[in-house]
């Protein structure tokens, strides 16, 4: 399970957020809504650690720390531990999609080579890129650059899978074969957290949506509930504009 409690970011002299307090069971798929600057990616990359926070709690499996005396060992295991998805794919762009996808296997978790490649073609494989093990993002397409940029976050094994808004970057061509590859990893279950704008992704796939509003969860319930009947004005007047 993932727990924040009391978690706070601040920036120079700007507070993003205080106390923030959310928790997710294994196995549960949250999508993060929200308007733009209120937080959203901050609070995602609290999470690993690409932000480190100015106080809190941070729990995630077996890992539990006080942020503020989080040490370099802690976060390399808390970084294990969340993997991440970035709306820019961020691939290397002198390796193959194969090379892209084994490379933490390799470096991170010490796999031998021959190994880390084994697993990654079966990532492929379940990504649907099996094809295209030996071409290098260049040479791919959008969609084809996320699920890669996916299949490395599944092959961390991580406990918790952080999307940032993984489709607002392709083409519309290309966001359903994203969506649909977050869709199968919903399906078995595995952990997220997902910023998104795709509302009937949130609809389909979430278990619980949260609604973040200038650095405060102003709201969380199941999709049903919060599109149909959202509690707070902010989450009301929010929803009109984006359904
Ligand atoms: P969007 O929907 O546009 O992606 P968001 O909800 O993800 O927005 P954040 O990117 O988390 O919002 O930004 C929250 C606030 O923190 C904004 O006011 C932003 O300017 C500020 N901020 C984010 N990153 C930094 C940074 N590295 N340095 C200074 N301020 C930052
Ligand atoms: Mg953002």
């Amino acid at each position: 399970m993932i727990e924040l409690k009391g978690i706070t970011k601040r920036f120079d002299n700007q507070t993003v957020f205080e106390n923030i307090d959310l928790s997710l069971a294994r196995g549960e798929i949250i999508v993060v809504i929200g308007p733009s600057g209120t937080g959203k990616s901050t609070l995602l990359r609290c999470i690993n650690f690409l932000e480190r926070p100015d106080a809190g709690h941070l729990t995630v499996g077996d890992l539990a720390f006080d942020v503020t005396r989080a040490t370099t060992r802690e976060i390399l295991a808390l970084r294990r531990r969340t993997a991440f998805v970035f709306q820019n794919y961020a691939l290397f762009a002198n390796k193959t999609a194969l090379e892209n996808i084994s490379e933490g296997m390799i470096v991170v978790d010490d796999l031998p080579k021959a190994q880390a490649h084994a697993r990654a073609r079966e990532i492929l494989e379940r990504i649907g890129l099996a094809d295209k093990a030996d071409a290098y993002p260049a040479s791919l397409s959008g969609g084809q650059q996320q699920r890669v940029g996916i299949g490395r976050a599944m092959a961390a094994n991580a406990e918790v899978i952080l999307f940032d808004e993984p489709t607002s970057a392709l083409d519309p061509e290309w966001v359903d074969e994203v969506l649909s590859l977050m869709k199968q990893l919903a399906t078995e279950r595995q952990t997220m957290i997902v910023v998104t704008h795709e509302m009937q992704f949130a609809r389909d796939v979430a278990d619980r949506v949260v609604f973040m509003d200038e650095g405060r969860i102003v709201e969380q319930a199941p999709p049903s509930q919060l599109f149909h009947h959202p509690r707070d004005e902010r989450t009301q007047r929010f929803l009109r504009k984006v359904l």
